[in-house]
């Protein structure tokens, strides 16, 4: 599932292919994804200047000289692509052409990703239902101490949970966790300011490097097959179970919250 670091990484792949821009023309061959392409507001972004390529949250945002918006999520299996050629993959639902024979593809196999057209001054209840991502956040940790203080939930559910903050995901929450030596089982209540601190600082370092490793492979982001960041860096303990923790000689554990896994140093991470 693309997470902040494979949506920021293709944010930044498509951007140049994008500003200053207009989509000349669309082919649209499916418009059923997780919810219908709303295509009568086409006339709102056809042939009208592109100004700037945006995130919030893990939603792209191409934005029009009319202040409309295409607002793209990318679901479970979603890409996005610039494309010189004119053979269309399975799965390609919506193409929308550029000049010089160039598009931008949106593919998306499973069909949980959406595209919609946003106009001025409309919101999008998806969207806004997103807390802040810790690149949003900054070093604001006062406000994830805040709400973490006056939880029950455990530290990883806090962590995954969107409306609290956005962003993080699975993988990166738990080796946030790892590098903040907290266990995610620890209730929220049970979060000091210091591990606030270390929480956000260490998930943008986390998130950072996994942008870093997914921007490498977008020099030219003409190929669909961009692999995700966390590919390309070297987790420490997500997908670890029974081997080795790097800080510590103990072995990693799995547990299961929230039907999700967690993976964690018991020694190193304290509950
Ligand atoms: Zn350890």
């Amino acid at each position: 599932m693309p997470e902040l670091p494979e949506v920021e990484t293709t944010k930044r792949g498509i951007e140049p292919h994008l500003v200053g821009k207009k989509f000349i023309g669309s082919t649209l061959r499916r418009l059923k994804l997780r919810i219908k392409f709303n295509k009568k507001e086409l006339e709102q972004i056809i042939n009208k200047k592109i100004v700037s390529v945006t995130r919030r949250a893990k939603y792209i945002l191409i934005n029009f000289s009319n202040n409309s918006t295409l607002l793209i999520h990318l679901g479970m299996t979603g890409t996005l692509r610039i494309s010189n050629s004119s053979k269309y993959l399975k799965h390609d639902h919506l193409i929308f052409h550029l000049v010089n024979k160039k598009s931008l593809i949106f593919n998306d196999a499973r069909r949980f990703g959406l595209a919609q057209i946003i106009l001025e001054g409309e919101k999008f209840n998806m969207l806004e239902n997103n807390g802040p991502d810790p690149f949003e956040l900054d070093k604001d940790w006062a406000y994830l101490y805040a709400k973490m203080s006056k939880s029950d939930a455990s530290i990883k559910s806090i962590l995954l949970n969107s409306k609290i903050i956005s962003g993080i995901g699975n993988i990166y929450a738990c080796e946030t966790l790892f590098e903040s030596n907290i266990s995610p089982l620890r209730p929220g209540k049970k979060i000091t300011e210091e591990d606030a601190k270390n929480l956000l600082k260490n998930s943008k370092a986390i998130l950072k490097k996994a942008i870093k490793a997914g921007g490498t492979t977008l020099k030219d982001y003409l190929s669909a097959d961009a692999k995700p960041g966390y590919f390309k860096i070297k987790l420490k303990v997500y997908d670890r179970e029974g081997q080795k923790c790097k800080k510590c000689s103990d072995s990693i554990m799995r547990i299961v919250q929230n039907n999700r896994s967690s993976f964690f140093c018991p020694s190193c991470q304290q509950s």
